[in-house]
């Protein structure tokens, strides 16, 4: 992608009002409660070809001022052992439809484990949920799969990266801020880069090259030069994947954030230079920009993927491979198959209570009408390719593209002109700057309401 040159400061207000994409696709705010009940799920998984498997973990021992994550902090192991059941539970009810379909399954090429903290876990419960899952839908031993755990480098060491290596793990992800003191003093998450640099080295040791990192910025108390410091120490580290995270200063929501002085959080201009020095010093280090935020190194097979046109999007980033279905394990966890979406149960309580009397715990969802699967696959071509082939739409759905999105491509013409986005007879195409606001200008092809 090319070099980041922040829009000017009109262009830039307008970019900013836009609503930003949620994933999954159509948004949680369309979800309904009731309506959209566990007998349908069987209909919908019948249609899936293949699978990608994600869990949460919903457990942290301490709160980080600036967490934007639905969790349970607490420090009585108990409530995790059990929750460990009832994510065994889960995967088994998930487990005995797949079982009972007709056609055969090739196992998930992608697992993510998130949190909370996956890793507050202890080994015999991380071991039990992995083996259901590997019971239920099998593992892949491609060389090409994606399993990953997001991990806190604070309690990473040695014995922790051999079990997970042994169950079968080939990504560590760690969420990364800020080295500075003050940073991470406000934002009550405090390590230094050499504890980074010794969790990163005790993954590779045990074998697991990849390592990707989180990068936040726009923290509380953050400066550009405190930002530029800590992304320049990171590359040190020679990591497979960068994403770059906005923080989001929202306290109504995320009540944790209270906590931080709004004062102290960056001015939008200091935001965007910090975006604009992290964009640019990744490209120029080597790193390949595969969509606006995320970045790998050369030998990540996200490049390929990238390349050969396999690269897919889901709420935990690319992935290398497209999968049909996703299976949300866990608290909240949402779910989705090409005619559908689900989203679980958001409090603990509700969770095991209903995962105890049914197996599962959807509590919302929504189908997928013809015109939800066309918004969600070009919301998926502008993320992954920054480019629509109206041919290949035309082909598949059977509608002219601008016919189709008349509306939508007024939208963008009277707000950006030619500046972001160019529609020509035969592609929808992001511009060179649009590119760095793929997620901004794919909410434009959102359903309304
Ligand atoms: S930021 Fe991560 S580690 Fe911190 S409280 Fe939130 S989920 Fe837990």
């Amino acid at each position: 992608m090319p070099a980041f040159t922040p829009p000017k400061a009109d262009l830039l207000a307008r970019l900013s009002t836009c609503p930003t994409l949620q994933v999954p696709y159509p948004p949680i705010e369309t979800f309904k409660e009731l309506e959209f009940q566990a007998e349908d799920l069987e209909k919908h998984l019948r249609a899936s070809q293949s699978f990608a498997i994600h869990l949460h973990i919903p457990f942290c021992k301490e709160l980080c001022n600036y967490c934007n994550c639905n969790i349970v902090v607490t420090r009585q192991y108990g409530l995790a052992a059990q929750y460990a059941d009832y994510l065994k539970q889960e995967i088994q009810w998930y487990g005995q439809i797949i079982k009972g379909m007709s056609q055969k399954r090739l196992p998930p090429k992608q697992i993510y484990f998130g949190g909370g903290t996956p890793t507050f876990l202890l080994a015999d419960d991380l071991r039990r949920v992995t083996y259901e899952i590997e019971n239920s839908f099998g593992v892949s031993h491609a060389v090409d799969r994606d399993y990953c755990i997001e991990t806190d480098p604070r309690t990473v060491d040695t014995e922790l990266v051999s079990l997970v290596k042994s169950l079968g793990f080939n990504r560590i992800h760690f969420g990364v801020e800020d080295f500075s003191t003050q940073v991470q003093q406000v934002i009550n998450r405090k390590y230094t880069f050499e504890k980074l640099k010794q969790s990163t080295s005790d993954v590779r040791s045990q074998g697991i090259q990849s390592v990707s990192f989180d990068v936040t910025f726009g923290l509380p108390q953050q400066s550009l030069g405190s930002f530029m410091s800590s992304l320049k120490q990171l590359l040190k580290l020679s990591p497979s994947r960068v994403v770059l995270r906005k923080y989001h200063h929202n306290p109504k929501i995320f009540t944790s954030q209270s906590l931080i002085d709004i004062e102290s959080v960056p001015e939008d201009k200091t935001v965007m230079e910090m975006r604009t020095f992290a964009i640019n010093h990744l490209q120029s280090s080597g790193y390949c920009a595969i969509g606006p935020d995320c970045f790998v190194s050369n030998d990540d097979p996200l490049c390929d993927a990238t390349k050969s046109g396999r690269l897919q999007w889901t709420q935990h980033g690319y992935v290398p491979d497209v999968a049909d279905t996703v299976i949300g394990f866990g608290l909240s966890a949402i779910s989705s198959t090409p005619s559908a979406v689900w989203q679980n149960q958001l409090g603990l309580r509700d969770y095991t209570r209903q995962v105890r009397s049914y197996g599962h715990s959807v509590y919302r969802g929504t189908e997928l009408s013809v015109d939800d699967q066309i918004r969600k696959e070009i919301t998926q071509r502008l993320l992954c390719n920054l480019e629509v082939n109206k041919e290949e739409f035309e082909s598949r759905w059977k509608t002219s593209f601008d016919h189709y999105f008349a509306k939508e491509l007024s939208n963008l013409e009277q707000e950006f002109g030619q500046q972001m986005v160019i529609s020509n007879q035969q592609k929808l195409r992001l511009t060179p700057s649009g590119q760095w606001f793929a997620n901004q200008l794919a909410s434009y092809f959102r359903r309304a309401g």
